[in-house]
């Protein structure tokens, strides 16, 4: 497959001054010269002027198809119009407000309509929050403080949740034993004691560690399509066990869409067959502005009511259901029908085929993983089926580095590990690019490629 790249797309990026200039300024404020951990820098970090659909433009001028989409958040890619005509009104009639405002009510239903499991909803303002109060409100429901989550999986900056996202070969412990590994130095014990830690797809150890320790576990998170463990599709069967395990030892099932409903009209559990009790939402349902939520069955959301009294979980925010994010998240969602996510679909397996039949066709080391507009592309052959067959050595590593430069020379922005999104604004044109650019990087670094399977 040696179609002529897309000529418009295919740029060399020159050294970015402005970016450059900016990168100095910003070092003299922030630890590192960034405000986010999670911010890509290779050498330095690209400072963007401006996001129209699915580009990006940086502060010199150079033209980016965007494949992170803030983190999966902008599904309709940048400016989206119905978002921005949406936020100016609602900006001119005030910003906040201590009192609820009718919108809200709005996108609370379309939610409630589409989500299974979600009868009742509360918004707060990041994903983070969503995962905190979606946990509180397991223990308030449960009386139990124990927290159960699966290796690698990340679930936001919530300490429990914490544990074990970024456990490596050297410390997370055998594999029918999982070890609680701490995220920073100074993470509280109590913490890494009150966090059961569990292998997604590996439903041995699921029976073993919920029948040892069921009695103190409130809940088990999980997210159905981990991006940073993997992007891997649940097992069925493990899905089956989850559910009667849980419901054996009275444990409560999150699951973290915060991510994943943008695999469906009806979110990821329903794609998947898992019936949560509580599922904790953000990104795409606040149309790019900072949003939250926490969904689930009527009983367990009871938790959060003050109707008759002090709640058993009080939950406030001084900026949750801010109308900004709530009109923005209602003009997305809107869009958002069952068409738009079938042709997401479409695109997306057109992308995964189009990449493993290159991967095929050179006998290259790589496989992709992913569903509906996500896809990862690891540098291994075997398709990982949990957090632990992800692990890369230096070797892969400058791989996947070298990977991203390319793209980003070829002026596509591919987030380095983690997961790829497309948008509804991508037509065939962007995968096709996509793929290309894919097969010339096979093409152009097949030595740095043959690395990885030399031996050490
Ligand atoms: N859970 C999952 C599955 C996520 O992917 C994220 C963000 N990447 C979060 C929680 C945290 O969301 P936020 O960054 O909005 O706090």
């Amino acid at each position: 497959m040696t179609r002529q790249l897309n000529a418009e797309v295919r740029h060399e990026t020159p050294a970015s001054t402005r970016s450059e200039e900016a990168y100095a300024r910003a070092l003299a404020v922030f630890p590192d010269g960034t405000s986010r951990v999670t911010i890509e820098r290779d050498p330095i970090p690209k400072y963007m002027g401006r996001g129209e659909g699915a580009y990006l433009f940086d502060v010199d001028g150079n033209r980016f198809l965007d494949l992170n989409g803030n983190f999966t958040t902008l599904i309709h890619g940048h400016a989206f119009r119905p978002v921005v005509e949406a936020v100016y009104r609602q900006l001119a009639s005030g910003s906040c407000f201590a009192n609820p405002t009718q919108m809200e009510i709005e996108l609370a239903s379309i939610l409630c309509e589409r989500i299974p499991n979600v009868d009742r909803v509360r918004f707060v303002n990041t994903g983070t929050e969503a995962v905190m109060f979606a946990i509180k409100a397991a223990r308030a429901f449960t009386g139990k403080a124990g927290i159960a989550k699966f290796e690698g999986a990340y679930h936001g900056a919530y300490d429990w949740v914490e544990v074990s996202q970024s456990a490596s070969p050297e410390n997370w412990g055998p594999a029918d034993d999982p070890a609680s590994v701490p995220l920073y130095k100074g993470m509280p014990e109590s913490v890494l004691q009150e966090t059961l830690v569990l292998r997604f797809n590996d439903t041995e150890l699921l029976e073993k560690k919920l029948q040892a320790h069921g009695h103190w576990i409130a809940a088990v998170i999980i997210d159905p399509m981990p991006s940073r463990a993997g992007l891997i599709a649940p097992n069925p069967g493990f899905l089956e066990a989850l559910h009667r395990l849980c419901r054996h030892h009275s444990v409560l099932i999150i699951a973290d869409e915060v991510l994943n409903l943008r695999q469906g009209y009806h979110g990821a559990s329903a794609r998947y067959g898992l019936k949560p009790d509580l599922i904790t939402m953000g990104k795409i349902i606040g149309g790019g502005l900072p949003i939250g939520a926490i969904g689930g069955r009527e009983e367990v959301m009871q938790v959060f009511s003050a109707k008759s009294g002090r709640p058993l979980l009080p939950q406030g925010g001084t900026f949750s259901a801010n109308p900004l994010s709530i009109v923005a998240g209602i003009a997305a969602m809107r869009a958002l029908d069952k068409a738009a996510f079938a042709r997401l679909d479409r695109l997306g397996d057109r992308l995964r085929a189009n990449l493993t039949e290159i991967i095929g066709q050179r006998d290259a080391p790589f496989v992709v993983t992913g569903s509906g507009s996500l896809f990862r592309i690891h540098p291994m052959r075997r398709k990982p089926r949990e957090f632990r067959d992800t692990a890369t050595n230096p070797a892969q590593n400058a791989v996947l580095g070298t990977l991203s430069r390319f793209f980003s020379r070829h002026g596509v922005i591919l987030p380095n590990g983690a997961a790829a999104c497309l948008s509804t604004p991508m037509e065939e044109t962007e995968i096709d690019t996509i793929s290309d650019l894919f097969g010339l990087f096979l093409e152009e670094h097949a030595a740095d490629i043959n690395n990885i399977e030399k031996p050490e």
